[in-house]
């Protein structure tokens, strides 16, 4: 994004760096799941999401470039359709990323942007009036200013180098962890057997920091889904599988029923629960529990399960830690070396998942480019 707005101007030479042979690979491994662009949401509500730096700097760095400026750039510069999906959450038409990746690359190439795959950054350092960068393969290059956007940790076979560079630097980076992860749950073998994969479906999860309602889904180790992103934590959890009904009309609707059926097939009767949910019901409550109408509408209603740690970085959908806010001014210019800047997934931010974090990432994209358009002296 900085690239984006900064290429074309008049005397500034645009060059991008990337270690990897493609651009964009973290943006094609989001569209692999549908590429959920931002959200659509009041900006103090929008802002409110945002955990690291101070409620301030994302007001106003949603302000400069938020969604409405994000939107408009991929339909107007890039030409790609977007639209609201019933969650409020923002997409690609086209759901995936690869035509995204595309268009935003003949954009930066039309505009002069020269683009550099297999660079990896190795050191940088400012020598007189200038910043030298050298790269894995021995090139050295020259520059006035340099935007890092060396992203998190996450989703990286191999944890990425920058953060040894620069704390050997004398930068505080705040180890990385997961976020916006699975976590472990212990599940007996049967319910594995009928409900593995599936999706417990139109469920709300609640634990002692909230409760949100969505889809989770059932996997080998434990669960994953917004919801467990959202309020994830090892420790006590509960599930409600029937979150539109009170427990006071689920029990009047069960015993409405004439035939003398067992509770369990009530529930299966009447509830409309999806196979997970029952076979929840079926191989994690005792028999005695399913055979007392009362107790199992309890469990219908508060599903207790304990969560265990959350998956590891590699597996995670972004990362906790990263390059300190202390680190930077609001320009998000570096305040150790001048005429250095950062944004994106390597500053230690977090936000869950809903569009939240590609939005961060190119609105802090397009706060770089403003800060060294005002640097420099021209209009932003
Ligand atoms: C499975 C998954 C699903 C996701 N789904 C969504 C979603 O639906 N919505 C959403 O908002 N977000 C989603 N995200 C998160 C989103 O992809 C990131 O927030 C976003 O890509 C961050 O952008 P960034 O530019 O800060 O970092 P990145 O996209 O990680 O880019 C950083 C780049 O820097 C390169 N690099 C690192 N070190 C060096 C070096 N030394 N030299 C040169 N290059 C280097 C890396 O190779 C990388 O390409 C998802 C992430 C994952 C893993």
């Amino acid at each position: 994004m900085a690239a984006a707005r900064l290429s074309g101007r008049p005397g500034i030479r645009v060059d991008l760096f990337e270690r990897r042979a493609g651009f964009g690979r973290k943006l094609l491994v989001a569209g692999s799941s549908g590429l959920n662009i931002s959200h659509d949401l009041p900006a103090e509500e929008f802002a409110s999401h945002y955990a690291g730096g101070t409620p301030a700097f994302w007001s106003g760095l949603l302000a400069d470039f938020g969604p409405p400026e994000w939107i408009a750039f991929i339909e107007n510069e890039l030409g790609l359709e977007t639209f609201r999906g019933t969650s409020r959450r923002y997409f690609v038409r086209e759901m995936k990323a690869s035509g995204l990746l595309a268009a935003w690359r003949k954009r930066l190439e039309a505009g002069g942007v020269r683009l550099h795959g297999n660079s990896e950054l190795k050191d940088f350092r400012r020598e007189g009036g200038s910043l030298r960068l050298s790269f894995g393969d021995g090139r050295e290059c020259e520059a006035d200013r340099v935007l890092f956007a060396l992203g998190g940790g996450s989703w990286e076979d191999v944890p990425p180098f920058w953060p040894d560079l620069f704390r050997a630097k004398g930068f505080e980076v705040e180890p990385f962890a997961s976020a916006n992860a699975g976590h472990a749950v212990e599940w007996s073998p049967a319910f594995l057997a009928e409900a593995e994969g599936k999706p417990l479906k139109k469920i709300r999860f609640g634990n002692r920091r909230g409760e949100k309602d969505g889809e989770l889904v059932v996997t080998r180790y434990g669960l994953e889904g917004t919801p467990v992103y959202f309020l994830g934590e090892p420790g006590d959890a509960w599930i409600d599988l029937k979150p539109d009904l009170t427990e006071a009309a689920i029990l009047a609707r069960l015993e409405a029923v004439k035939e003398n059926f067992a509770p369990i097939r009530r529930v299966k009767l009447k509830l409309d629960l999806c196979e997970a949910s029952l076979a929840l019901l079926f191989h994690h409550v005792s028999e005695a529990e399913r055979r007392d109408l009362r107790t199992l509408v309890a469990r219908v209603k508060r599903f207790p399960i304990r969560l265990g740690s959350a998956r590891p970085l590699a597996e995670a959908i972004s990362s906790t830690g990263g390059l300190a806010f202390s680190e930077l001014d609001d320009s998000l210019e570096l305040r150790k070396i001048p005429g250095t800047y950062a944004g994106g997934e390597m500053i230690a931010w977090h936000a869950p998942t809903g569009g939240f974090l590609i939005q961060a990432a190119v609105s802090m994209g397009a706060r770089l480019a403003d800060s060294v358009l005002r640097s420099s002296g021209k209009p932003a």
